[in-house]
């Protein structure tokens, strides 16, 4: 079930999140949400491939919700093999969990570009510059324009 929270509750919970992971939850609600009023497979699974690629973000729980959306024995494998992997080491990041959270906190609390690229960009090194900031930039361009594309209502 997804929890009802109003505006104002979900950005003091972002606020409080240092790591941005709220923002994350908060994207796969509103895909599961999409996947319930939509059963078209190509634009679910394209939308699922955001939230999955980096499915070690998923809890169990919300694993266990996506999983039994799965059409095909296949993809229910493929999600819960990827939910326990949560936390291995060593896993490389991808752009596309940053960029979930840098559009989640850009809008609900209006960060800048350099505050989301310091806070956000997986890249690792020690100071970010402007590639940190483009490449975020181009990644959210992206994940907007994917959900513009299947009229998903978010963030
Ligand atoms: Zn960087």
């Amino acid at each position: 079930m997804i929890r009802v929270v109003t505006a104002q509750v979900f950005r003091d919970e972002l606020a409080k999140d240092k790591k941005g992971q709220r923002a994350i939850d908060a994207f796969v609600d509103a895909i599961q949400q999409y996947v319930d009023e939509d059963e078209d497979d190509r634009s679910v699974s394209e939308l699922m491939d955001w939230a999955y690629l980096e499915s070690w973000l998923l809890t169990f729980e919300q694993a266990t919700k996506l999983a039994l959306k799965a059409k095909t024995l296949d993809e229910c494998h493929g999600i819960l093999k990827r939910a326990s992997a949560r936390g291995q080491k060593g896993r490389p990041s991808t752009k596309r969990v940053p960029a979930i959270k840098a559009l989640v906190y850009q809008k609900e609390l209006g960060w800048t570009w350099p505050k989301l690229r310091d806070r956000f960009c997986p890249c690792g090194k020690a100071k970010h510059d402007s590639s940190c900031q483009d490449s975020l930039r181009a990644e959210v361009v992206m994940l907007k324009r994917l959900l513009k594309k299947y009229g998903v209502s978010f963030p």
